[in-house]
């Protein structure tokens, strides 16, 4: 579809060069698209040595790994459930508007309540509602949403006796990638 084509970059703000959108690409169509932009980022390289004379090296060559299986696909346990979630919630607090309608609002809360309702590991769940109930989703905008659920999640992380994870690199971790560049 060609509108879901442009809608599946992000501005990478570099020389015109344009970030494929993660969330929006399969693998194969991602790996893709980084390999057109690191073409076009050597023709670049190329012709800007051409014309200065200087050698110019490649930073945007990305490291594209193959994925092979080497496991079984199975049904998720309790941590790979976990993980998971925690990645679409977060990923979806991420992305979640700037300005949201009054419905879009209403809609987060009910969405937190249905998940954590059919959420498939009862005692997660159970514990879970009674964290909602004692503080609803904060729904103003999605650092804020982002910002409530990184606080959710470490109340979880303390009651299983893993690290709290700092929530000022909230954005870094589910949005933007980390500031060395190492997921670019
Ligand atoms: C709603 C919910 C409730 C759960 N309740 C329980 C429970 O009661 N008992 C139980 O045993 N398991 C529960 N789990 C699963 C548990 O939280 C972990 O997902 C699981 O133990 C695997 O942990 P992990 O160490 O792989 O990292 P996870 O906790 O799954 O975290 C995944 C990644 O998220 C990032 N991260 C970590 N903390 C934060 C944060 N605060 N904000 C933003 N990003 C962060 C880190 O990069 C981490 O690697 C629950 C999961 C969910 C989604």
């Amino acid at each position: 579809m060609a509108s879901q084509q442009s809608e599946d970059f992000s501005p990478h703000g570099n020389q015109g060069i344009k970030k494929p959108c993660r969330t929006c690409s399969d693998f194969k169509t991602w790996t893709t698209n980084l390999n057109q932009n690191a073409n076009v980022q050597e023709k670049m390289n190329s012709q800007i040595s051409q014309s200065t004379g200087a050698e110019t090296k490649s930073s945007f060559r990305p490291t594209i790994h193959t994925v092979e299986k080497t496991f079984p696909e199975c049904p998720l346990d309790r941590q790979q459930l976990g993980r998971n979630s925690w990645s679409v919630l977060h990923t979806i607090a991420a992305y979640y508007p700037e300005t949201p309608t009054v419905d879009q609002q209403k809609d987060m809360v009910q969405f937190m309540a249905l998940f954590t309702k059919f959420y498939p590991c009862t005692d997660c769940s159970e514990d879970f509602k009674e964290r909602l109930i004692a503080n609803p989703p904060a729904t103003q905008n999605n650092s804020i949403l982002s910002q409530w659920l990184c606080a959710m999640h470490n109340e979880v992380n303390v009651k299983l006796g893993k690290p709290e994870f700092d929530c000022n690199l909230v954005n870094q971790r589910w949005r933007n990638g980390w500031k060395d560049g190492s997921c670019d």
